[in-house]
Order: C-alpha cells, then structure tokens, then sequence
C-alpha cells in the first residue's frame, strides 16, 4: 500500500496530467478510466466511449451508474481518489444494462446502497435469469400440450397440478445485492445539490431514469442518449423508437443553451447536440418507414443508402450498433408498427 502510494506521488510529480487522467494502477488492469470535471463536485468517469458521473457532496459521493463488471472494481477506486474523504454511497442506475450495472456489486460490497426504478430491478431480474425462464416456459408450454391430450383423465390431473406449480416467479433468483428501488421519481435535497432522478417509459428499455442535477445544470442521460452513434434499442426489454424520441423530448425539455448533457455513451455535449440526434433518429426513422411501406425487403432497405449516408459519414455506425444493426432494428419497428394497422 505503501509502495502505490510512493510511486503515486513520484508519478504525480513526473505526469501529473496522466495521473489524473488515467486509472493505471488500481483495479483491473485492463480497465482503463478516464475522468473530465464538467462542474464543481461533479465528474465523468469514463471507460472507453460508457460514461458514468460522480457527484461528490459534503459527507458523501453519489455514482451515476457503475460500469460494466470488467471497469466496476478500477470505476470504484477511481471514485475514491477523486473523492477521498466522501465515500460513495449510493449508485443511481439509469436502466439494467451490463454495461451500466455490472460494476454495482463493487461499490455494493463497499457499503454503497444500490437505486433504481421498478423497471430497472424487474430487467435485471429478469435478464439475471433469462436461460432459466425460458426453459420454464417451454417446459410449461409441453405440459399444456400434453394436458390437452390427457384432458382429466388421471394423469391429465397430475399434468395439471404440475402446471400450476411451476410458477415462474419461483425460479427466479435475487440479485446478488439488494436494490432499493422507486417507482416513478425521486427528489434528492443535499447539502450542496437539488438532484431529480425521473423515470421514464418504453424508449431504450422498458424504464429508464435520467438524473437532473438543477443547481449545476447538468443532465445524466443514461442510454437516451448514444452521442456521436446510433442508438441501440432494447426491443426485448420493452424499448420502442418512438417512445425514445418522446423520451428525447423530455431530455430537451430541461435544456437550455447552458446544460451540460451527459451521453450514456460517447462525448460529453450540448442542448444542440442532443437535437441534432433527435432528428438524426426521426430522418432515418422516417426513411425505413418509408421503404417498409413501399413493400421493401430488409435487404433493399439495407441497399438504400440515402437513409443513413450522411449520418454514416459521420461516423454514426462505427458505434455499438452498425449501420447494418441500426437499419434493422428499424425495419423491425416499421413492421410491428405498420403490419398492425394495416389490418
Ligand atoms: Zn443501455
């Protein structure tokens, strides 16, 4: 201990910009942490293109999200350099995401208390134990088969007294650490801060919080906000590309010309940039729409390149989700969208 930090300090001496800036030493080697101050008391700790904020108030920090579990152990380190004398002590996660809450169980094991909305503790439940429910329900699915055959001869009572035993909920397993959990918003009054933890619907998830800091007018957006790419939407989990541009709405709502907006991935921005993406979503959007009502395959869809090109040279697809993926997860919006009102 000694020793880190002996060669902490001759380091800080040598490079202090590359101390401050890089997480070398502690952690996972490999997870490399990056950190920006974007106002008083309040950081950007970043992993690759993934931000997480650090809010450090007069007796205590607060984490919004924790990173993945590779970054989680080096993000909870890194926190406690910038903050040595307020421990963090609570962890807001703006949806379920690995990449967002892999790393709780670091600063849980630290003595931080886990927070989230509803949603967000149900998908990473539900996530946690995906394998296991889905065999539940495809051995559910073979009972209900098999007592359809039997009807109510005895075995077909057997059958069905098994059926109702096998409740889902059951076979779940809890998460690892308790989350304490809200359901709609959250009012936060500190010593140094007013901070507004909303939820909101059906955009990138099912549930999603962005963490409004009032005095410091800065804006956490979870994964509303993919700044600089494309955006991955969680169709399985209750996301809808309309209820992420509604979600954008309410982002832009809280901005003026002064806000500081923290992507969920990608660099730090501006209200500009956030309507730049806004409308970035609605042209493609529209576009694919477009091409899925003139009877398009996904592959002619694909082959247009009027939809994405001016976004593509923008490096939009070079992002989590490709120009490909992007195209696609659109298609398949259009399709549930328009199949269902042509009927
Ligand atoms: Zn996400």
């Amino acid at each position: 201990m000694k020793r880190l930090l002996f060669s902490f300090i001759i380091a800080l001496l040598i490079n202090p910009i590359l101390v401050q800036g890089q997480d070398s030493q502690a952690g996972d080697q490999s997870a490399r942490i990056m950190h920006k101050k974007i106002a008083d008391s309040l950081f950007v700790l970043s992993h690759g293109n993934t931000n997480a904020v650090l809010f450090i108030d007069s007796d205590y920090a607060l984490m919004i999200d924790a990173h993945n579990e590779e970054a989680g152990s080096a993000a909870y380190r890194y926190a406690g350099r910038l903050s040595p004398l307020q421990p963090v002590k609570f962890v807001i996660n703006t949806h379920y995401h690995a990449d967002h809450t892999g790393g709780n169980k670091f600063f849980f094991d630290s003595g931080a208390t886990i927070i989230a909305n509803m949603g967000t503790y149900s998908n990473l439940l539900t996530s946690m134990n995906e394998d296991q429910i889905e065999e539940a329900k495809k051995q559910r699915a073979e009972l209900k088969t098999a007592l359809k055959l039997e009807g109510k001869t005895e075995k077909g009572q057997k059958l069905a007294k098994l059926l109702s035993q096998s409740l889902l909920k059951d076979l779940e397993k809890d998460a690892d650490y308790p989350i304490l959990t809200f359901s709609n918003n959250l009012n936060w009054e500190l010593a140094n801060e007013t901070i507004d933890i909303a939820t909101v619907s059906n955009g990138h998830t099912s549930e999603d919080s962005y963490v409004y800091f009032q005095n410091k007018n800065v804006i956490a957006t979870g994964d509303l906000f993919f700044n600089g790419s494309y955006p991955f939407i969680d169709l399985k989990y209750g996301g809808t590309i309309e209820g992420y541009l509604k979600n954008i709405d309410a982002l832009l709502g809280l901005c003026d010309d002064n806000t500081i907006v923290v992507p969920g991935h990608g660099p730090i921005a501006s209200i500009n940039d956030l309507i730049q993406y806004k409308r970035m979503i609605e042209y493609t959007w529209k576009g694919v729409s477009m091409d899925f009502l003139l009877n398009k395959t996904l592959d002619q869809v694909k082959a247009n390149k009027s939809i994405t090109a001016q976004f593509d040279a923008q490096g939009f697809g070079k992002g989590y989700m490709s120009t490909s993926k992007y195209v696609e997860m659109l298609y398949q919006e259009a399709s549930k969208k328009y199949t269902k009102s042509k009927k």
